[in-house]
Parts: C-alpha cells; sequence; structure tokens
C-alpha cells in the first residue's frame, strides 16, 4: 500500500530506501587524529564533533599510539556514536615513510602496544636533532617550542614543529613549512627508521585488526613501486585501501577505487582530520565511497 503510494507520488524513485541504505553510503570517518597524536582537540571534543557532524561511524587513528582508545570509545558510547578502535602506524618501506592504518584492533594487545612503543622511541632524538638543523639556519627554540605543543611527550612531530615556525612567524601556515622546512632536502628534515610492513602488520592483525594503506596516493612512489608494496601488503595479509580520504583528489577516489578492486581490497573512508584550525576536510564532511567498492565495514 505504502510501496504503491510512494510509487505514484515519487514515479522513478520507488527504489530510494534502498539506494540510500547502500553500505558505500554510511558516513563513515574512519581515520583522525588528537592531541594523543598530531591534532589539536581530546578524543572527546572529535567524539562529540563526529556526532554533531553526522558521522555514522567512528574511528580515533592517532600516529603510532593507542593511548587515545579507551576515552574515544567512551565518549563514542556517551553519544550513542559507534565506534572502531584504530591506530596509524609509520612504516618505513624502500626509503618511503608509509602509513597503516589498523582498525578493529584490540589496543590492550600486549604486542601493540609493545611496538607501538618501539616505533615511537626514536621521536624525542629525531626531535632534538631537527631543533639543531633548525638552529643552524638561524630558527632558535624549535625543539622546546615543538614540544610545548605536543599533547603527549612520547609523540612530537613534524606536526608540531610546523605550528611551533607558524606561530613564531617563520611562515604563514604548516603548509609553507612543509614546503620550506622538515622534508627531504630542507633544513629540519631528520630520516628515520620506523616500523617495517612486516611487523606492523603483524602487530595489527594478531591483535583482530584489519591493515589498511593510508592515503595512498600521497606517496612519491612509482607505478611499479606502488605494485610492488601492493603485492607484499597483500601477501602479508593487508586487506584494505583508503580511497576516499582528505588527501586525495576526486580523480584519486577514481583510481583507487579500481586498486582496491584490481588488488580484491575493501575501501575505507576517512579525512585525516587533525583540528579545525589546520585541516581542510572536516570530520564526516567527505563524499561516500565509489559504488564499485566494497567497504572496510561491510561485514563488521
Ligand atoms: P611525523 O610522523 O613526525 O613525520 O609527522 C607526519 C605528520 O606531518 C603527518 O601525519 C601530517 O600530519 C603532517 N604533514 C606531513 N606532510 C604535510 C604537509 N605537506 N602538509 C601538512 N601536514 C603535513
Ligand atoms: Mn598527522
Ligand atoms: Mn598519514
Ligand atoms: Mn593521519
Amino acid at each position: 500500500m505504502l510501496e504503491a503510494l510512494k510509487k505514484s507520488l515519487f514515479p522513478g524513485r520507488e527504489n530510494e530506501r534502498e539506494v540510500s541504505s547502500k553500505p558505500q553510503a554510511l558516513n563513515a570517518d574512519l581515520h583522525c587524529h588528537s592531541v594523543i597524536s598530531d591534532g589539536t582537540l581530546t578524543p572527546t571534543e572529535l567524539a562529540k564533533r563526529a556526532h554533531a557532524n553526522g558521522v555514522e561511524l567512528w574511528s580515533l587513528t592517532d600516529h603510532d599510539e593507542v593511548r587515545g582508545q579507551q576515552e574515544a570509545a567512551l565518549a563514542a558510547k556517551a553519544l550513542g556514536l559507534p565506534y572502531i578502535p584504530g591506530v596509524e602506524i609509520s612504516i618505513s618501506w624502500a626509503s618511503e615513510t608509509i602509513h597503516i592504518v589498523g582498525l578493529q584492533i584490540n589496543p590492550d594487545d600486549a604486542q601493540l602496544v609493545e611496538g607501538l612503543a618501539k616505533t615511537r622511541a626514536g621521536r624525542a632524538e629525531r626531535a632534538r636533532e631537527m631543533g639543531e638543523q633548525l638552529a643552524a639556519v638561524g630558527i632558535e627554540g624549535a625543539f622546546e617550542g615543538a614540544k610545548y605543543y605536543a599533547g603527549n611527550p612520547e609523540l612530537i612531530s613534524r606536526t608540531h614543529f610546523a605550528r611551533h615556525l607558524v606561530e613564531t612567524n617563520h611562515c604563514d601556515d604548516v603548509h609553507e613549512v612543509f614546503s620550506r622546512y622538515l622534508v627531504p632536502g630542507k633544513p629540519g628534515y631528520v630520516p628515520m627508521q620506523w616500523a617495517t610492513l612486516e611487523n606492523a602488520l603483524r602487530w595489527i592483525i594478531d591483535s583482530g585488526g584489519m591493515a589498511i594503506v593510508a592515503h595512498p596516493g600521497r606517496y612519491k612512489l612509482t607505478e611499479l613501486e606502488m605494485s610492488t608494496f601492493l603485492d607484499q601488503f597483500r601477501d602479508l595479509g593487508g586487506s584494505g585501501l583508503e580511497v576516499v580520504t582528505g588527501s586525495h583528489t576526486l580523480d584519486q577516489y577514481r583510481k583507487y577505487a579500481k586498486v582496491a578492486k584490481r588488488y580484491g581490497f575493501k575501501a575505507s573512508r576517512g579525512s585525516d582530520f587533525h583540528g579545525p584550525e589546520e585541516s581542510r576536510v572536516d570530520l564526516g564532511s567527505l563524499p561516500p565511497l565509489p559504488d564499485s567498492v566494497i567497504p572496510v565495514w561491510q561485514g563488521w
């Protein structure tokens, strides 16, 4: 009866309910950062913002850290927002730094917690060296400045240096910092040996999670290197690719949807939100996943 009425009122739109309940249409945001790594909001503030923005499935994925997970899960629960435990692990692969997102991880898993602690361990010394390099080009006190911005003393990142350089008027914005400083060939860049691909995937998968390549469009790899990397990632148990992320263009959504299909990877969606002052893309505001992919949340 109702269906017949809808058909007569909205000819051609009778399948609308079916269309809007496609799994690809879910407003999932499965990648963002809190003060526990290099974001500017607390896990609770992020949960509230995600909820207010209409996010329907949320994950906090701090760099190399799970210490925000309990707060994020509790805050999401209080709001009735479905929550997925997450992390973003820095790895070194063929002299490139690559980020692997782990979702549905167990943040209390001993191997994961220990692995992440080891991955973070070199950051303090690296930060001191970054400060020395910047001092050598006339920028004094950058290490102390970055430390001031770091909410977690074990996680001083380039982002914290970038905030200091903007605050002290050495650059107009964070984007300018990452073109003039902190990148290969520029003052303040200190190469790091992060986790290996093998270890990061083992920590994630053994804890019950699934491993996803973060923002694949951002790496400076040739097509051949990228396919070699993705082959290894799949052979080691990796199963997902970020397709719709704040780092990708519309063309890259299409490109990586095809790549995901070719490799049999599920597709993820996440803003990579770091804070209202810095991030172009807000929580929950990206376009939906393309219809052609299988979302990582299918089957959860
Ligand atoms: P780290 O893990 O200390 O090397 O810092 C990496 C972080 O720096 C990334 O997660 C981003 O938040 C930030 N970052 C790197 N490149 C850029 C860029 N070009 N523009 C803005 N932020 C960047
Ligand atoms: Mn970051
Ligand atoms: Mn990343
Ligand atoms: Mn990120």
